[in-house]
């Protein structure tokens, strides 16, 4: 629905919200919803045999999206829905391919896939001339010992279908390879990969500074909304995100060629509408990309993310989502900064000590635990989520950083070993 549209008087937008069960996004949608007063109706990832059972009214299974689209589309037809958004990856494909099942805004669900499937991504982008690093596939039955005879190192292993750089490994030599390659068949076969249809992508690694970029797509013109540094070297073997930064400390011009690569991308995957977030590695050869999602930042991070007068990037997402005027896009509240607290061993977290020093570092606005005590953790390439993140504010954005680091050292976490029981005789 374009701004000019007016909504039938008295009819609240509806917006349906798809996210996976482990998502940290869905309380800072739901709260922008109830700011801009629109009716919210939030999907989540469930597996079929229990949306049967429960008998749920707007039940999904993400992996059936033909049936999940038939779901979505007999709600829609009883209750008007102004738009379909994915809070996380695993539903931007489903999300588009459902707008267009409703005629909604959407994003082509080629262009989806495109930001969503490594493979295809490498694909678009290269045609669209984009500097990639030169990458190849390969069937997970591939024996890795052949591939290391081919390929020039360093490299990076990736599936092709996850995120939060779970299963990236970097190798350096053939022996480093084969294992890096073990270790990321066996993550993306727990994730329900098939053996004989499964795949990994295989990089050249590229050195070089990493930052990130959050945006916003209205009729395939990109607004940046806001860029990130991340000032932790990213150089493996495992990719943990730590530190996001903003405004970045790049000069003016870097920054306005970051901007002019990432709208570029986007037009070569096809994307049109709604958020994305990219993420770029730039050394002397040049701006690269690494990736973008049809989809706004993970984690909490956005908490520290504020537009004109205190709107918040949800808020900016289903405004734009539904119609309404956007007001500022303009970053405010000065520099500023999120940490992802990572998880550093495997085990149990059995105590967070020192919180309340590490929320009064001058500077720090939030110190959030969100890993559950008594609960397994399990840290890179395996897992999947944070210990917690910490928010910053500061006078630059080196304070903001600053501050991140300070409360992280005053942080400590017990994590002991979890025990594994032997059966005997
Ligand atoms: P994910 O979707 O799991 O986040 P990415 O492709 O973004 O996967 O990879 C995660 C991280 O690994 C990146 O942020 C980057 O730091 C690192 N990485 C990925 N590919 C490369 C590469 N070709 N060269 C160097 N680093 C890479
Ligand atoms: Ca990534």
């Amino acid at each position: 629905m374009n701004e000019n549209q007016e909504q039938p008087a008295g009819r609240r937008p509806r917006v349906v919200l798809l996210a996976s069960p482990a998502t940290y996004r869905a309380g800072a949608f739901r709260q922008a919803a109830a700011r801009l007063d629109l009716d919210v109706v939030q999907a989540t990832d469930t597996p079929q045999a229990l949306v049967e059972r429960w008998g749920m009214p707007l039940g999904l299974d993400f992996t059936k999206p033909d049936a999940a689209i038939a779901t979505l589309a007999g709600y829609a037809a009883q209750h008007s829905v102004d738009a379909i958004l994915a809070l996380d990856d695993s539903a931007t494909l489903l999300a588009a391919r459902a707008a267009a099942a409703l005629g909604l805004p959407h994003n082509d669900p080629d262009a989806a896939l495109a930001a969503r499937d490594k493979w295809v991504m490498r694909e678009a982008l290269r045609r669209g001339g984009i500097p990639v690093p030169e990458y190849r596939r390969y069937p997970l039955v591939t024996d890795p010992a052949l591939v290391a005879g081919e390929i020039p190192f360093p490299v990076v292993v990736k599936p092709v279908r996850l995120s939060g750089s779970r299963g990236v490994i970097r190798a350096d030599d053939a022996g480093e390879f084969i294992q890096a390659w073990e270790r990321s068949r066996q993550i993306v076969l727990r994730e329900g990969e098939s053996l004989d249809r499964g795949e990994l992508l295989v990089e050249r690694y590229l050195p070089g500074i990493e930052v990130a970029l959050e945006g916003l797509l209205t009729n395939r013109s990109l607004q940046t909304l806001a860029l990130f540094d991340k000032p932790d070297p990213l150089e493996g073997p495992f990719f943990e995100e730590t530190i996001y930064v903003t405004p970045s400390r790049l000069p003016e011009a870097t920054q306005a060629a970051i901007s002019t690569r990432t709208a570029e991308a986007a037009a070569a995957l096809g994307l049109r509408e709604g958020p994305i977030h990219a993420e770029l590695r730039i050394n002397d050869e040049g701006i690269w990309l690494i990736e973008m999602a049809g989809r706004s930042i993970g984690g909490l991070c956005s908490t520290v993310l504020e537009f004109g007068a205190g709107i918040s990037l949800e808020e900016i997402i289903l405004r734009h989502a539904v119609g309404m005027p956007l007001l500022s896009t303009e970053r405010s509240g000065g520099a500023a900064g999120v940490m992802m607290i990572p998880i550093p061993k495997g085990g149990i977290l059995r105590e967070v000590s020192g919180r309340e020093e590490a929320a009064l570092v001058p500077g720090v606005t939030g110190v959030e635990i969100t890993a559950p005590l008594n609960q397994p953790l399990t840290p890179l390439p395996e897992g999947a989520s944070y210990l917690g993140f910490i928010f910053a504010r500061g006078e630059s954005p080196d304070a903001a950083e600053r501050a991140l680091r300070e409360s992280h050292a005053l942080l400590s976490f017990r994590i002991e070993p979890a025990i594994t029981l032997v059966a005997v005789g």
